[in-house]
């Protein structure tokens, strides 16, 4: 705060400064009535009594706020000259400069709720040992500008006790969320200690699930808004896009989160249902075995990827569903799924990296043992060349028919000679002269053109006149 040029500064009363407020009324003529002038007498009165029994340094303090070599209270005064019915907050001046032209602000975040003009000597007495208690605790905020008090609240959010056991305890969070979603919950023995175990996931995972995603190990990167707690001597800073925000004690370094918890408590939770769950893995060892089966599986199955790949497309290719080998099958099943390099253990942490869409898959996994690694190379490629052929015979052969009408047949072979024809010529044929030059035709009109000399005159000679116009409309020629 610089009230240097800011008001104006009553002889008669030397610990206030009479400050225009409302951005229409930017200066003040003077304070006319009877009334208010008693009322700055009092302010004056008890403010000079009250600020007396104030420590050396919280007096320091007050100066530096107001940057005077004494303080004098803000006292706002609207409409350049009635006394406005409540006093200003210091927040008001907050890490701010107002200019002295404007009038400040008619914010009612800044200004008390007590119409401090109608109270008794003893009232306003309190009031003002309250506002003065405030001032103190807001000057000595602005020693420090916001961005060292925000990483001072960024280290103490490091540092505090919950913050430091999601941070240490992140994977077994991690894992206990997937696992709570996982299609292989449900294989797992025995169903009371499932349901038993997903209702006490509900209550542990609570506070962490409280937290924003960005403010998991530190504050977030936003934006933030810090706003003063006086009556706790606190800072509140609030990031309005995560809609999130913690509780700061300057004097102590202290921060609280929204939602405490009790620390021995979370501790031993999360323990809990980390070991409850492996419990859960050790009676289901049929489950861990089918899915270490999978794995070597797809290992196996990954040196012929690119024969595999190509098999599938080719299948695709033929309109063909059906899997004439398990490889294939297997291969694509097991491409759905995430799978841990290393061997599946029956423990929390092991089996979270394990994702498998469809947990029915695990019932195949004895058929499949069925595939023989030694002979797998032989039989896919053999697979391989029988669709090869298959596809050789699905290519479009010269004596295909495209059209038929009754006895009259419009080859492939043809059908691209008319259309090879047609691209070389640079004439523009009509529909007619294309007709009668298949139908062998030696019009004027023709002989001029040269048609008569092209491969495909006469081609069509045998058929009827309607049929060769019907085959030239179907085949878009
Ligand atoms: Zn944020």
């Amino acid at each position: 705060m610089n009230s240097n040029h800011l008001g104006h500064q009553p002889e008669a009363h030397p610990s206030l400064l009479l400050i225009p407020a409302g951005r229409k009324h930017p200066n003040i003529r003077s304070i006319g009535r009877k009334e208010e002038r008693a009322v700055l007498t009092r302010l004056q009165q008890i403010l000079s009594i009250e600020l007396d029994r104030l420590s050396i340094r919280d007096q320091q303090l007050l100066r530096d706020f107001v940057d005077l070599p004494s303080f004098q209270l803000p006292v706002p005064v609207c409409k350049q000259q009635s006394l406005c019915p409540s006093l200003l907050k210091p927040e008001m001046f907050l890490w701010k400069k107002h200019a002295p032209t404007r009038g400040l602000p008619l914010n009612e975040e800044f200004f008390y709720k007590t119409p401090y003009q109608s109270l008794s000597t003893r009232e306003l007495t309190v009031h003002l040992q309250e506002v003065i208690r405030d001032y103190v605790f807001c000057a000595w905020v602005q020693r420090l500008n916001q961005n060292t008090w925000i990483e001072r609240i960024q280290q103490a959010y490091r540092e505090h006790p919950f913050i430091v056991l999601a941070r240490s305890k992140q994977n077994v969070v991690r894992a206990v969320e997937k696992m709570n979603r996982s299609s292989l919950l449900g294989l797992l023995n025995y169903p009371e200690d499932l349901s038993y175990w997903r209702h006490r996931v509900e209550i542990v995972m609570r506070p962490y699930r409280s937290i924003p995603p960005d403010w998991q190990y530190e504050i977030c990167e936003h934006e933030k808004d810090l706003s003063l707690d006086y009556s706790t001597e606190s800072i509140h800073v609030t990031c309005k896009e995560c809609s999130y925000g913690v509780t700061y004690w300057p004097l102590t370094a202290q921060l609280q989160l929204p939602h405490e918890v009790k620390m021995e408590q979370a501790v031993k939770r999360i323990a809990t249902i980390e070991r409850q769950f492996d419990q859960m893995a050790l009676q289901s060892l049929r489950v861990i075995t089918s899915l270490n089966k999978l794995r070597s599986l797809k290992k196996q199955l990954s040196s012929y990827e690119p024969l595999l790949e190509k098999l599938i497309s080719l299948k695709e290719k033929l309109g063909e569903s059906k899997k004439d080998h398990p490889a294939l099958s297997c291969y694509e099943e097991l491409k759905k799924m995430d799978l841990p390099e290393e061997n599946i253990t029956p423990d929390l942490i092991s089996l979270a990296k394990v994702s498998v869409p469809d947990a029915a898959v695990l019932k195949h996994a004895e058929k499949w043992q069925s595939i023989d690694n030694g002979s797998l190379e032989s039989e896919l490629a053999e697979l391989y060349n029988e669709l090869l052929m298959r596809e050789q015979s699905m290519q479009p052969q010269p004596h295909d028919v495209l059209f038929q009408i009754k006895d009259y047949c419009l080859t492939r072979a043809e059908f691209e000679k008319i259309k090879a024809c047609l691209e070389e010529t640079e004439l523009t044929l009509s529909f007619h002269l294309l007709v009668q030059t298949l139908l062998g035709e030696a019009t004027n009109k023709v002989r001029r053109l040269g048609l008569h000399e092209t491969e495909i005159f006469g081609m069509l000679s045998q058929w009827p006149r309607k049929y060769i116009t019907e085959a030239v409309k179907a085949q878009s020629i």
